[in-house]
Parts: C-alpha cells; structure tokens; sequence
C-alpha cells in the first residue's frame, strides 16, 4: 500500500510541476501576445506532455486482471489508453499481449517487478 501511495504521491508531484510550468507559460503569452509568446507556450504545453508521458510509460508495468501476466506499454498508448484510480491503486484499460483480454490492468512500479512476457 505504502509503494503505490508514494508513486502516486509522485505522480501527483510531477503533474503539479507540470501545471506550473503551464502557468509560467500563460503568464509569458499574456506578456507577449505575438507569435513568439505562443511558441514559448505551446513548447512547455508540449514538451512537457510528452516527457511526463514518457516517463510514465517508462517507470511502470501494467499487470493483467485476467491471467497476472505483467507487460510494459509504449509511450503512445500510454497517452491514448483510459486510465484512473480505484481506492488506492492505478488501473489503465488495456489489452493483454497475452490473454488477448481487456481489463482493467494494474499499475506496478518496474523496480519490484520483472515482465512475464
Ligand atoms: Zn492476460
């Protein structure tokens, strides 16, 4: 229990990093309302979508609810797949590599675990 709070305590960290660096951003395009403010907004609106993204596809394993087999996913379906919070653990909706079945598959951090397939 402890491990999941912390890494979603980390997630939450991360995404607060994120929305102030929007609002910097923001802040910089209400200055400068000219192309120049935009690329500067649109960078951190982007670049930091992407590396959070990255990063989350590359910091967890997602383990299967059908049959437990544990599988890492690539930074675009991390982006595109539903995902959320139920109690205190992280699910994403996805499609076993193995089983072929969609479930609701749990988050599990990569330093605890190694990939059954
Ligand atoms: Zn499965």
């Amino acid at each position: 229990m402890g491990l999941q709070r912390g890494l979603t305590l980390k997630i939450v960290k991360y995404i607060a990093l994120y929305a102030a660096g929007l609002l910097v951003g923001i802040g910089v395009f209400a200055i400068r309302t000219d192309w120049l403010g935009f690329v500067v907004f649109a960078v951190i609106f982007l670049g930091g979508l992407i590396i959070l993204v990255y990063w989350h596809a590359h910091t967890f394993y997602y383990r299967c609810q059908c049959c437990g087999n544990v599988f890492a996913i690539s930074t675009l379906k991390d982006l595109i797949s539903p995902h959320g919070l139920q109690r205190e653990n992280g699910w994403k909706f996805l499609c076993c590599p193995k089983c072929k079945k969609w479930s609701k598959a749990q988050i599990v951090p990569k330093d605890n675990s190694e990939p059954t397939q």
